[in-house]
């Protein structure tokens, strides 16, 4: 995935001065990034991490919970004014990539995924998200006496999806009732992006990243003898048939002016020899869209494609959706009121309206539940071109570490700023 922000990538922008983190702080909201970054854990590992959370926010005082779907940790900070309930996310996991920046703290931590030994590495920067989120926490504990209403600050294990036969992640912490006490108003998240210049927005009204969902489909022939396929059903012939029919879903059947779709297939596998013709055949594939109701019907079209495909060549369909994250929208009436306040802590110009992502982020669940607002922030140093530099998940992933004190104060001036806070 791209993200296409086009901008000469002006630091020296002199934003409004409002609510700002110090140069102290800025450097341990820095230390922090750096002590994270060498100790990246997997999904629902991510014990040492939430550790350092939760003695930071109770060091600050806050009300804490932890072991949230497994190892999350939210601080509660209570306000010195009424006023509503903001809360802010940050992801905690890191990845099986082995890093192969050379910045003097980079990961050699090893660990174990599905089963193999792997490097970890933060390559999606959520070591960033933690940090900033750190930082945030402790101007706001400082500053309570002016903060109106309450934050909750939500650090969030297996963002990047739980191991197999693990449940994690947003959807977990939802379920064991993370909103259940005390409901958001508005919940804010920052997302830090390889290939866009450092400290650059990137903000979008209503969907902005895809869901992503699995489909499996099992076509069951008959085997036979390559040379005599009257003899049996060729599970072959009817799978080519399920790829292209499958195809004129987004292409033929789709409302495309509403939002775009994706169907992919990233599996295909059958048979053992040329002159055999199998029993069966495997497929699998992804499905991203921007619209609730578009995935649903493609949901229905899709089985219906594959099942009907099968059995005018005499074989079977059976087809499996395994749902993954929901899309990512942010709340319009959100964005819209924020959006002054955005500009004003990152700078005028350097808040641009981001394209449709088609990648997937699990934020999706608390945004289906409570307005939310999920933006970009660009970590490509500002000597580069953004284009040229890694992509979120690569072993060079890299970020200018200025983008840190931009999210931090983001964060801070959300929560002063939302309406009824004042
Ligand atoms: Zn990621
Ligand atoms: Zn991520």
């Amino acid at each position: 995935m791209a993200i296409v922000l086009c901008l000469p990538a002006t630091l020296q922008a002199e934003p409004v001065a409002r609510p700002a983190i110090s140069p102290e702080l800025e450097q341990k909201v820095i230390a922090w990034r750096r002590d994270i970054h060498q100790h990246p854990e997997l999904s629902n590992r991510e014990f040492r991490t939430a550790a350092l959370v939760a003695e930071h926010l109770l060091a600050l005082g806050m009300e804490v919970q932890t072991e949230i779907a497994h190892t999350g940790v939210v601080g509660i900070l209570r306000g010195g004014k009424p006023g509503p309930v903001i809360a802010l996310r940050a992801d905690m996991d890191a990845l099986p990539v082995t890093e192969q920046t050379d910045v003097p703290f980079r990961s050699t931590v090893i660990g174990e995924y599905r089963g193999n030994e792997v490097g970890v590495m933060h390559a999606c920067g959520h070591d960033l998200h933690v940090a900033m989120l750190m930082g945030a926490a402790e101007y706001l504990a400082e500053h309570k006496q002016q903060v109106a209403g309450t934050v909750m600050f939500i650090f969030q294990p297996a963002e990047e999806g739980a191991p197999p036969g693990e449940e994690g992640g947003a959807e977990l912490m939802l379920r064991e009732g993370l909103f259940a006490e005390l409901k958001p108003d508005a919940i804010f998240g920052i997302h830090v992006w390889g290939q866009a210049p450092v400290g650059v927005i990137g903000y979008r009204k209503g969907p902005l990243m895809a869901s992503s969902d699995r489909f499996e489909i099992r076509v069951q022939g008959q085997q036979t003898h390559g040379s005599s396929p009257w003899a049996g059903v060729d599970p072959i012939v009817a799978a080519a048939q399920i790829i292209n029919n499958v195809q004129t879903i987004v292409s033929r059947q789709i409302n495309i002016t509403r939002a775009p779709a994706v169907v992919s297939f990233g599996i295909v596998e059958g048979g053992v020899r040329n002159n055999i013709i199998p029993d069966e055949v495997y497929l699998e594939g992804t499905i991203r869209n921007f619209d609730m109701d578009i995935r649903q019907q493609i949901f229905r079209q899709l089985t219906q494609a594959a099942e009907a495909s099968a059995h005018v060549t005499g074989a079977t369909a059976e087809v499996s959706i395994i749902e993954g994250y929901p899309v990512t929208i942010n709340s319009p009436e959100l964005v819209a009121k924020m959006l002054p306040t955005t500009k004003d802590v990152a700078g005028e110009q350097m808040v641009h309206e981001s394209p449709l992502v088609t990648g997937a982020e699990d934020f999706s669940y608390y945004a289906l539940e409570v307005p939310g607002m999920f933006v970009f922030l660009g970590v490509a140093p500002p000597d580069k071109d953004p284009a040229s530099m890694p992509a979120n998940h690569s072993p060079f992933f890299y970020a200018d570490e200025r983008a840190l004190k931009v999210g931090t104060n983001l964060f801070i001036n959300w929560v002063f700023d939302y309406p009824g806070a004042g």
